[in-house]
């Protein structure tokens, strides 16, 4: 027997729909481009994309077509965010920080046809314009007045100016909940770059789950500054969330240092943010380095990669924030995992629950994941048998745009390449990335535990531990190494504040200090580079 409840399919249109009706005095405030904020409310911005909307389609865009951008956290990104999904198009926001030809790729796979672009960026949209095969228009997300005096772009155009001609009238279509709304690339460490395609239903759901208590916990009451970029995985779903649940939105733009963030999270009363471990890094140098504290924010979210215990605790001890740590991917929209304790966990003494928190964390309802062996067969669920990760749910890919490297799936679950614990509380730890994992004699050594040990030691400003070759062991830890500023750590130092840490075999063989490890366009280390570099350094030692 079927229920007799209504078919309303969910779509991105009617996240704005409902903030502009019941949040419609709820601000967003972005620092712009230009260096200045940016201030409206919802009801403004809604009535913005309403505009854009029959700019888009003055423009030809129809559904399905692919509308590229490349921006910062922004007013405008976020206008283009709904108008261009609830159009029935499909936004893709490119990651600008990739190299130009990646950028080119990316664009030309997608068959993008329109880009929208901050200024900013303007020298690398010169790069791909003349080597893009479908893009047709391109438009400046400025005004008039900032529009560049000169480009190589033809027929550039103007968002204010294509917004100004344009009425405050746009019925929001209706259609099937499972038409794709937006567009985003895996970073392709490995390979090319490719595409998961998110739908109206997909979305909706996930920021249905991220906004939950025990998720992301949004609500109206906060403030929330995604430095997570919208460009990467949509800002890990908080531009939905905020209009979900009328949450206020501080947008950052391009000003992602210490001291631009913390000014705005002490000026517009931040209560939340979310980003990944390296851009903490900065923040929580320049508040130590001027006696700073956070008077409103409360809670950040951590994840991307693994979030250290020692930033965890500078966090928590020093400044009374609680961090959040979380885990997900591209491929999951991202959200798969939060790692908020239970109760019977809360009553736990203070390092306990550090190390409880240093997981990754539990499942968000609509997320089911398991650990399989080499054998494909499910390991147990007691925090200590390590096996790859599987994941399936409704925010989960099934396949990657234009089914790019075959079918992904194994017998209905996503493999994601993770290499992680299950314990029986159900807390996920993720131990390794199964390409950087260390295989020792035939043995498994995860390689974040030991950063995360390294990242312990108070001269360390930033740790990777890669593979490196050994003539016996086939594999060996080898630890990089970021010193502070002014710091004279040495190798035998450092490998002893690992003694009585962690089994002694797990040591790493030696210590390399570099100025500085390569991050990747989405802030993360990019370890591969790292093993290009120092996979003979123990052979050499030797
Ligand atoms: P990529 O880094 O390939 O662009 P994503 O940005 O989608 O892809 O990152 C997904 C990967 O990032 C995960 O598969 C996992 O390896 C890593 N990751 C994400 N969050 C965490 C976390 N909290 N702890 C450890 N690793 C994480």
């Amino acid at each position: 027997m079927l229920g007799s409840m209504m078919q309303q399919p969910l779509l991105v249109s009617s996240l704005l729909t409902h903030a502009e009706r019941h949040h419609g005095e709820q601000e967003i405030v972005s620092r712009r481009v230009e260096g200045d904020l940016h201030r409206y409310t919802f009801a403004q911005m809604a009535s913005r994309a309403r505009r854009l909307a029959n700019a888009l389609g003055a423009l030809g865009v129809k559904p399905g077509t692919r509308v590229a951008t490349l921006a910062w956290n922004g007013h405008r990104h976020l206008e283009l965010y709904y108008a261009v999904s609830g159009s029935g198009a499909v936004l893709h926001t490119l990651n600008p920080r990739l190299h130009p030809d990646q950028v080119t790729w990316i664009a030309d796979d997608a068959e993008d046809e329109v880009i929208f672009f901050d200024l900013s960026f303007l020298p690398l949209v010169e790069a791909i314009a003349p080597r893009a095969r479908t893009l047709r228009h391109y438009i400046a997300l400025t005004d008039r007045a900032h529009m560049p005096a000169q480009t190589r772009i033809p027929n550039l155009l103007c968002y204010e100016d294509l917004l100004a001609t344009q009425l405050d009238r746009f019925e929001w279509p209706v259609f099937d909940e499972n038409t794709a709304s937006s567009l985003c690339y895996t970073s392709g460490t490995t390979g090319n770059p490719k595409g998961a395609l998110y739908s109206h239903r997909s979305t909706v759901l996930h920021t249905y789950a991220i906004a939950l208590p025990d998720s992301l916990s949004c609500s109206a009451r906060d403030v929330i500054l995604p430095v997570v970029p919208m460009f990467h995985v949509n800002a890990w779903g908080l531009p939905y969330a905020a209009c979900m649940v009328g949450a206020k939105l501080v947008l950052p733009g391009p000003f992602l240092d210490g001291k631009s963030l913390h000014t705005l999270f002490e000026g517009e009363g931040v209560t939340m943010s979310a980003g990944v471990p390296t851009v903490w890094q900065g923040l929580l140098a320049h508040v130590e380095a001027n006696n700073l504290g956070f008077s409103t924010m409360r809670r950040t979210v951590i994840g991307g990669s693994a979030c250290p215990p020692a930033m965890m605790q500078a966090f928590q001890e020093r400044y009374d924030v609680d961090v959040l740590h979380a885990w997900g991917m591209t491929e999951i929209s991202p959200l798969g995992t939060a790692c908020t304790l239970k109760p019977r966990q809360l009553r736990l003494p203070a390092q306990a629950q550090l190390a409880l928190k240093s997981k990754q964390g539990r499942v968000v309802f609509g997320v089911d994941m398991k650990i399989v062996g080499e054998d494909g067969r499910e390991l147990p669920r007691d925090g200590r048998a390590a096996g790859e990760l599987l994941v399936r749910g409704p925010w989960v890919v099934s396949r990657y745009f234009k089914g790019a490297g075959g079918d992904p799936l194994v017998d209905g679950w996503f493999p994601t390449g993770d290499v992680a614990t299950i314990d029986a509380d159900g807390f996920m730890q993720i131990t390794d990335r199964s390409k950087d994992v260390i295989k020792s004699g035939g043995e498994w050594i995860g390689s974040i535990d030991l950063e995360n040990i390294a990242m312990s030691h108070p001269e360390v400003a930033m740790a990777a531990c890669i593979a490196a070759r050994h003539p016996k062991w086939d594999e060996r830890p080898l630890l990089v190494v970021v010193r502070k500023p002014g710091s004279t750590l040495d190798r035998e130092a450092l490998l002893a504040h690992f003694e009585g840490r962690i089994a002694k075999w797990w040591t790493p063989d030696d210590v390399v200090f570099v100025d500085a490890i390569p991050l990747g366009a989405t802030g993360k280390m990019l370890k591969n580079k790292l093993r290009e570099q120092f996979a003979d350094h123990l052979l050499q030692a030797a």
